[in-house]
């Protein structure tokens, strides 16, 4: 591999009102390699490509590109510098060939203007560089996703890029589609240009990168060859813990409910959509709280969302109680009395500017119809039966829940659901973003459901809180299910780490 630097980002700070997105990162690129960029979501990396490119002004560091100090002012101005980005949804112009995209604002010109013969077999000739056998004449918008990238690849060797940005190009790609743009990508690498690649799929970065850069929460964890950094470090890295002070939990709650008893309230075989989950199997059974493990971007949300029909699988089956069932909605889900408690509490979850009592009442007023208005009385029980044990402070129906805490806020959605009389309860991140306080509380309420016979779907980014709940744990990598981990004595957050990072168990 050659060492020349072609592209370096040192200690670049950017603030977002009220996130700094980044904070004093670096990145060196050198020529002829296949650079990773890792982290959870929201680690930054996104936001520090876009610093690469152009798109966001830095607010402080400096951006050097062959040797020069950089300010670039737009994408355009960044890719005249030389850094082609190719993201998951292709700018290119859907309306025109293939060769006209590959050769935009580089057509071969004569002295009577564009000397299209000449233009589309420059763009043959480029595409051949890559191995790519695409009728040049054909219209950009018949091709796929995954052709429309790689067109997008050849268009950055024609505008003799030095380096080629790739966020995400593989997120909705078969495994075919995905072997292909590696072998071009590779291409580009062995041809000199550095490669700078963002992918969620571990496989994918061990398969194809040299060097790999962690960031996490705005920071630069560190830089390291690929070779040198293990799947499990890299998780560990990724997710800020250091492997050799994981401590096993030893307040694990007492785990109650029939694991093995009774017929699961829902149970899902090869379930999947593609982008999303690939081949997922789970069964929840009644008074089973269940986890789900892995990073974030491993399939956790998505997966929930095919459970609770808020996305339609597109393979797959699900029964309710033994029998099979199609959950197209949330609300045919909630029919058979699954609810689910998104993540993004802030917009699918609390309305600020509604009280307490009618943030309470609200999933089971949907479930009535609008049409029939619960009555007072109705309310007042509903305020009753959950404000109170769940410890909702103030203990206020009619103050608005704007004015909650967080914790407050999270306990009255897990009201709001309880309030269904669900069989199955989704929680996703019921606990983030909370005090320990109402996180030990909220950890309460769900052992208490489940010991009332409720089956319970646990997801959390905190491995802590999946292990000392649960009974059983899916440990998800790459949007699909690798492991079920019955959770006994000896499980801890450590061999839920190695199992994420795919490593042989001791
Ligand atoms: P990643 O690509 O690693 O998932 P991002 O770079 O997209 O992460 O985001 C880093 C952080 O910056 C997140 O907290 C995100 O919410 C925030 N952020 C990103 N873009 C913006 C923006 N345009 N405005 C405000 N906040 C943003
Ligand atoms: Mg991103």
């Amino acid at each position: 591999m050659s060492s020349t630097v072609v592209a370096e980002l040192r200690d670049i700070t950017i603030a977002f009102p009220g996130v700094k997105a980044l904070d004093g990162v670096d990145l060196v690129l050198r020529a002829g390699e296949i650079h990773a960029l890792m982290g959870e979501n929201g680690a930054g990396k996104s936001t520090l490509i876009k610093a690469l490119t152009g798109v966001y002004a830095i607010d402080a560091g400096r951006v050097v590109v062959a040797g020069e100090s950089r300010r670039f002012t737009s994408a355009a101005d960044a890719q005249n510098a030389g850094i082609a980005t190719v993201y998951q949804e292709v700018n290119l112009c859907t309306n025109l060939s293939v060769g006209e995209n590959v050769m935009l604002g580089r057509e071969v010109r004569s002295v009577v203007g564009i000397d299209w013969k000449a233009t589309h077999r420059a763009a043959r000739e480029a595409l051949d560089v890559l191995g790519l056998d695409i009728d040049t004449k054909s219209l950009l918008s018949t091709h796929s996703i995954a052709v429309q990238q790689l067109i997008a690849i050849a268009r950055a060797t024609v505008s003799q890029s030095t380096v080629l940005v790739l966020d995400e190009p593989t997120s909705s790609l078969d495994r075919g589609e995905v072997e292909q743009l590696f072998a071009v990508v590779r291409r580009m690498r062995d041809s000199g240009v550095a490669v700078l690649f963002v992918s969620h799929f571990l496989d994918q970065i061990y398969e194809l990168c040299d060097r790999i850069t962690v960031l996490r929460n705005g920071r630069l964890v560190g830089e390291y060859e690929t070779a040198e950094l293990p799947p499990r470090e890299l998780v560990a890295k990724m997710l800020g813990r250091e492997l050799a002070q994981l401590e096993a939990i030893e307040d694990r709650a007492e785990h109650v409910g029939g694991a093995d008893a009774a017929v699961p309230v829902l149970r899902v075989q090869g379930l999947g959509r593609k982008g999303a989950v690939t081949d997922a199997s789970v069964e929840l059974r009644p008074g089973e709280i269940v986890g789900f493990a892995g990073l974030l971007g491993s399939g956790r949300t998505e997966l929930a969302r095919l459970l609770y029909g808020a996305d339609r699988p597109d393979a797959g089956s699900a029964e309710v109680d033994g029998r099979p069932v199609r959950l197209t909605s949330p609300r045919a889900a909630l029919a058979h009395r699954i609810a689910f408690s998104s993540e993004d509490r802030r917009n699918e979850g609390i309305i600020g500017d509604l009280t307490v009592r009618e943030n309470l009442v609200l999933a089971v007023q949907a479930q009535r119809g609008w049409a029939r208005p619960l009555s007072r009385t109705q309310q007042d029980a509903i305020v009753e039966r959950y404000m109170g044990p769940l410890g909702v402070q103030p203990a206020d129906p009619e103050a608005l829940i704007r004015n909650l805490s967080g914790g407050n806020q999270q306990k009255v959605l897990l009201g709001r659901w309880l309030a269904t009389e669900p069989r199955l309860i989704i929680l996703d991140e019921p606990t983030r973003g909370i005090d320990v306080g109402a996180k030990a509380e909220i950890q309460r309420a769900i052992t208490d459901l489940a010991a009332e016979g409720v089956a319970v779907l646990f997801i959390s980014s905190e491995l802590e809180e999946v292990v000392r709940i649960s009974q059983r744990i899916y440990v998800l990598r790459d949007r699909h299910i690798i492991a079920q981990v019955v959770n006994e004595e000896d499980i801890d957050v450590d061999r839920i780490v190695a199992v994420i990072a795919e490593e042989k168990v001791a």
